[in-house]
């Protein structure tokens, strides 16, 4: 593929189609950091664009990429899905029957007169026809945005409008409880097409070419988890399968014949980058789980599919620990090589267990919806250091900002955000813009989406430390960050401390308003297995914390609970815990999950 379709930078950072120079990413010195390990020696990203086959004259196509490349040579037999359903089917489809159903989809959508760049959305769990849409619908040039299928009405109805669906893919049961009454509102919306139906009309429909898109064409909308406030509508193009790609290989140490598994719901950016794309783009047979968490299935899948490589998230992790060691049982983990975690902080208890009980440290990524791709990793044949997030993949480039009391990062007369340089002190973790998967806009808010850049740094609005070394490490996001006394602290930092504890499986650390402190911290835990509510278990937690954390940021009250409120997508909602605790409006909650 030639170069010059991905990697650029952009002049203006938050447009798809702008032109500039290539850039190759080389380790750059402090303060930003320089790109990790060994693995990822003379990386730039004209070489990953390189990597992949592109269309001809240019073009570039992520279904292409993920499917047709490997249909049309050796690997057409390889089983590119294995579809596990919740009742014990499996379905294997192979790279050249995911190609040949997705052009049929594609050829669907031409007969629906679908345009280039219209949004197909999805609403649907875990099904196999959710794949063949999203892979037809990229084929096809329109735009993919998956739904979470436990959302309510009304946020599939926001997010129908927001994103302008031409089309929906959903299930006749979704469409009954969730959908039915809002299509007359939704003028957009021209096509409901039931999964029950789509083996017929896939049978009766023309396969399709592919579409010649361009990198810069747009080929994906996601909305972000809502953990701290509304939803973004987060758009990608199709250069994003460069970053996918490169990521899989180096951060997921993905390879042909491999089999691995992605926890991740495709309703979130995780389940389609690495649940669909990266992992397919790599030649692997993507496994998918229908089912939801149960920790003797996750188990026994891990063994009897022989997984190789694993991508889950701290709230699964921490729903195996609360599970017990004994819940491992003798399942044969032996092919299980590599396992990642996203999506929310992984603390050092994690990752001690992950070597206990799955035979290896689990390697830490950091990314989030805008940056499309996984930015930061504990790169595989790099040492681990439980509790950071790890180093900026090659050929990103990582940097922190300061911040003012309120919170803003501080820039000079140039707009240019104001680096930390210092190993140790917290700010804002940056990303220098245009790497191939980064966001193009939140469609609709040009606001939000300039918001998000500073001079060329992308500012993500999470709080980090740097050690000497160029490891980063999570402090918290920065709306979840406690001031007390004249202290800035991560909830990160806290919850890490507790977890340390041998009856705490879990923990939330909010500030809460003090006529003195400004703040104080205040944990809500919640036990370990054979551990129950007393009051000697408080004190005895209390007095932990403060051993740990000095008495200034120990939190001043621990309360021990069942659940912590989390969106869909896994993540502790502290806004809402701090809202719950204090009386307050929730904001918006249409992306919690119910309690468990
Ligand atoms: P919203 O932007 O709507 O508030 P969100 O930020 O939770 O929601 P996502 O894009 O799904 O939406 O999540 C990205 C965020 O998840 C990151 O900004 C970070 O706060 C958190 N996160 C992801 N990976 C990690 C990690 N490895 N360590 C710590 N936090 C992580
Ligand atoms: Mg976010």
């Amino acid at each position: 593929m030639p170069p010059r379709a991905a990697g650029r930078t952009m002049a203006s950072p938050h447009r798809c189609v702008q032109e500039a120079p290539m850039r190759t990413v080389a380790p750059s010195p402090t303060p930003t950091t320089p790109a990790s390990s060994e693995a990822g020696a003379g990386f730039s990203w004209a070489e990953a664009a390189a990597a992949l086959d592109g269309l001809p004259g240019g073009g570039l196509n992520i279904a292409h990429e993920a499917l047709d490349r490997h249909a049309a040579g050796p690997g057409a037999g390889r089983v590119a899905l294995r579809w596990l359903g919740r009742d014990g089917t499996r379905v294997d489809l192979t790279y050249a029957e995911l190609t040949d159903r997705a052009a049929r989809f594609a050829g669907l959508l031409q007969e629906l007169g679908v345009q280039r760049g219209e949004r197909v959305f999805a609403l649907a769990g875990r099904i196999p026809e959710l794949y063949v849409a999203a892979l037809g619908t990229l084929r096809h040039g329109a735009v993919f945005c998956p739904l979470f299928s436990a959302f309510g009405p009304e946020p599939v109805r926001v997010r129908l409008q927001r994103g302008d669906a031409r089309v929906l893919v959903t299930t006749r049961e979704l469409h009954e409880r969730k959908v039915a009454d809002l299509v007359d509102g939704l003028s957009g919306l021209r096509h409901v097409l039931l999964a029950e139906d789509l083996p017929a009309r896939l049978a009766a429909a023309t396969p399709a070419p592919m579409a010649a898109t361009e990198p810069d064409d747009p080929a994906l909308l996601h909305f972000t988890s809502g953990t701290t406030g509304t939803p973004k509508g987060a758009l990608h193009a199709h250069r994003a399968v460069v970053a996918h790609h490169a990521t899989s290989a180096l951060a997921l140490d993905l390879h042909e014949d491999d089999v691995f598994w992605c926890t991740a719901d495709p309703g979130w950016v995780t389940g389609t980058s690495y649940g669909i794309i990266g992992p397919l783009t790599r030649g692997v047979t993507v496994v998918v789980d229908e089912a939801e968490f149960d920790a003797d299935r996750w188990y026994a899948t891990l063994a009897r599919e022989r997984v190789n490589v694993w991508y889950t998230a701290p709230t699964a992790i921490r729903m195996l620990m609360r599970a017990g060691e004994e819940a491992r049982g003798d399942h044969d983990l032996g092919a299980l090589r590599l396992t990642a975690s996203v999506g929310e902080p992984l603390a050092a208890d994690a990752v001690r267990w992950g070597r206990r009980v799955l035979g290896h440290e689990i390697h830490d990524t950091w990314w989030q919806t805008e940056t499309g791709a996984i930015m930061v990793a504990n790169l595989p044949g790099d040492p681990v250091r439980p509790g950071a997030m790890g180093r900026p993949f090659p050929g990103i480039e990582a940097a922190l900002a300061r911040r003012d009391a309120e919170g803003h990062v501080v820039r000079d007369a140039f707009g240019r955000p104001e680096l930390v340089e210092a190993a140790g002190e917290p700010g804002e973790l940056l990303l220098r813009a245009g790497w191939p998967s980064m966001f193009c806009e939140y469609v609709g808010e040009p606001a939000r989406t300039s918001a998000c850049f500073a001079g060329d740094w992308y500012l993500s609005g999470d709080l980090a430390r740097r050690d000497e070394d160029g490891w980063y490490w999570f402090l918290g996001r920065g709306d979840d960050v406690i001031k007390t006394a004249g202290h800035l602290v991560g909830p990160f930092e806290i919850e890490s401390v507790l977890c340390e504890h041998a009856a705490v499986v879990e923990a939330a650390a909010i500030g809460i308003p003090d006529p003195i402190a400004g703040q104080v911290v205040i944990a809500k835990v919640v036990p370990a297995p054979g551990h129950a509510d007393t009051a000697e278990l408080r004190r005895e937690l209390r007095a932990f914390a403060r051993r740990r954390l000095g008495p200034a940021i120990a939190p001043r009250r621990i309360d021990v609970v069942d659940t912590l409120p989390r969106t869909r997508s896994g993540k502790i909602m502290r806004r809402l815990v701090r809202a719950q605790e204090l009386g307050l409006p929730e904001g918006d909650v249409s992306t919690v999950e119910a309690t468990r």
